[in-house]
């Protein structure tokens, strides 16, 4: 019988990772963990300032590098495609990570407002007020882009399995709860954005399996972080602000930026080498009562 190997499972040294969004939130607390693994990881996203400085606060601990890239930008996603191949040749995990959520619907959130009175009139007004334009930005930053990013860097992806005897390369996406669950107060465009991300995280698995494309991909569902995006809304309506006459957080907390990090870990490291296509929540049990 082989001998387990218990010491190295998870293990990143000698890894290269891309965090989309990595500057900030969720994106920051992976990209930190998988650093501190051992991982070389480039954060990415549109600004520039906030990526070079949560580098710099960290060069102590790993190594972080910060790279300008528009998720909805094809040249963009191009260009530090050739930047990563250039240097690196190749690339074992990719996060998906980058996301915006726009603004919460008016009609939800105040009962007075004319929508209310005239919503049999209004039609669309019944279900939100967020514009074509609006539409269009969260399907492209939240869902678009996991396909356009992950066939960029498919290729390099396939290198990093190559190189490394029982590894496979992984590719993360970072949906929501919201992809899974009925949310209210939640607007339907980042709602069934998240949705379309979530499904296209197993086509995309299954896809590369049935072509021995050697690339696992997996998705995380977080339910509520204290971050840039959901800083308001905490603030305004505590950490049960994403459900409306729904059961509370069990655990009564938002997520800790360890208990993101840890589940990336597990899908970037060897200990995850055996799980593909799946999506793990990690909501402190909101999903499980609601
Ligand atoms: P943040 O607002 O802190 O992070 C979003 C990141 O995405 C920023 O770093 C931003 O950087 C980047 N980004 C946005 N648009 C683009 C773009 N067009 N191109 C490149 N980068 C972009 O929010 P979170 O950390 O909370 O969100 C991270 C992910 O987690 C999102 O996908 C979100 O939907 C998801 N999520 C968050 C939850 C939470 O409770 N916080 C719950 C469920 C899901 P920049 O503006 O510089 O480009």
């Amino acid at each position: 019988m082989a001998t387990m190997r218990l010491d190295k499972l998870y293990d990143l040294k000698g890894r290269i990772a891309l965090v989309t969004g990595g500057g900030t939130g969720i994106g920051w607390m992976i990209a930190r963990g998988l650093a501190v693994n051992g991982a070389k990881v480039y954060i990415t996203g549109r600004r520039m300032d906030v990526l070079e400085k949560a580098a710099q606060s960290f060069a102590q601990e790993g190594t972080v590098i910060p790279l300008e890239m528009d998720v909805t930008n094809k040249d963009s996603i191009l260009s530090v495609q050739s930047e990563i191949e250039r240097k690196d040749g190749k690339l074992h995990i990719l996060v998906n990570n980058a996301g915006i959520s726009g603004p919460v619907s008016r009609f939800f959130n105040d009962t007075s407002a004319p929508e209310h009175k005239d919503a049999g009139t209004l039609g669309r007004a019944l279900f939100d007020d967020q514009s074509f334009e609006d539409w269009s930005e969260l399907y492209s930053t939240n869902t678009f882009s996991i396909f356009f990013v992950t066939t960029a860097f498919v290729g390099l992806l396939t290198k990093g399995s190559q190189e490394i005897p029982n590894y496979t390369s992984s590719v993360i996406n970072i949906t929501s709860i919201s992809a899974i669950m009925k949310l209210a107060q939640n607007h339907f465009a980042y709602n069934s954005a998240k949705a379309a991300a979530s499904h296209l995280t197993r086509l995309l698995s299954t896809e590369f399996a049935l072509k021995k494309v050697p690339v696992r991909v997996n998705a995380i569902a977080p339910g509520v972080y204290a971050t840039e995006m959901t800083a308001d809304r905490i603030a305004a309506h505590g950490i049960d602000q994403v459900g409306l006459g729904l059961q509370p957080v069990p655990a009564q907390r938002a997520g800790s930026d360890e208990e993101m990090a840890g589940t990336a870990i597990y899908l970037a490291s060897p200990a995850g080498c055996y799980t593909n296509g799946q999506e793990i929540v990690i909501d402190g049990g909101y999903l499980a009562v609601n």
